[in-house]
């Protein structure tokens, strides 16, 4: 190798650290977006900026009631198959009413979610489901510290948890 190259070669590398430094040091000097949990956690009126798993938006006029018309396009929408909505199936001509048996969304005629469930293990928290709703059903939680032992017990009822945040008021 030639001198001449050489010194090119010192020249680009360190061309490349002088920038490699400039990105570091810009970056120590503006303020941190994230905490050090558990030493820290997100202030409560900032935690609508961070993601936690998705949840039920419920009716203005009834928090307990989702406004989710179980269309089931966030079902579809979500690239990891992790929400499952199953409502009534309607029942057919001359059939006796007995016992409600519930079909994965959509069913035909009926509009009202039986049971909800997202499965946190799988989401990838892309918004693609909260996107895709045509009546704002689907919003991200502010519980994003869950942590489990059991993968199973990242299946949440969503239903159940709308109802209780309504008791609760929270909603
Ligand atoms: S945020 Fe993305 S991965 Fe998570 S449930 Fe919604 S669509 Fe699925
Ligand atoms: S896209 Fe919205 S309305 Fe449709 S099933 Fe999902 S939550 Fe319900």
């Amino acid at each position: 190798m030639s001198v001449s190259q050489l010194i090119e070669e010192a020249y680009t590398g360190l061309k490349s650290l002088v920038i490699g430094l400039g990105v570091t040091g810009k970056a120590l000097t503006q303020p941190g977006v994230t905490v050090l949990y558990p030493m820290e956690e997100v202030a409560r009126d900032n935690l609508a900026s961070f993601r936690g798993h998705v949840e039920l938006v419920g009716k203005d006029e009834d928090p307990a009631v989702p406004k989710c018309v179980a269309c089931g396009a966030c079902v579809k929408a979500c690239p990891s198959d992790c929400i499952t909505i199953l409502c009534p199936i309607p029942a057919k001509e001359g059939e006796a009413g007995g016992e409600v048996k519930m079909g994965p969304a959509p069913q035909k005629g009926s509009k009202t979610p039986g049971a909800v469930y997202v499965d946190f293990s799988l989401c990838s928290l892309c918004g693609q489901c909260a996107k895709t709703c045509p009546v704002d059903s689907l919003k991200f939680s502010d519980n994003p510290y869950m942590v489990r032992f059991d993968r199973k017990e990242f299946r949440i009822d969503l239903l159940a948890r709308l109802k209780r945040l309504a008791g609760e008021g929270l909603e």
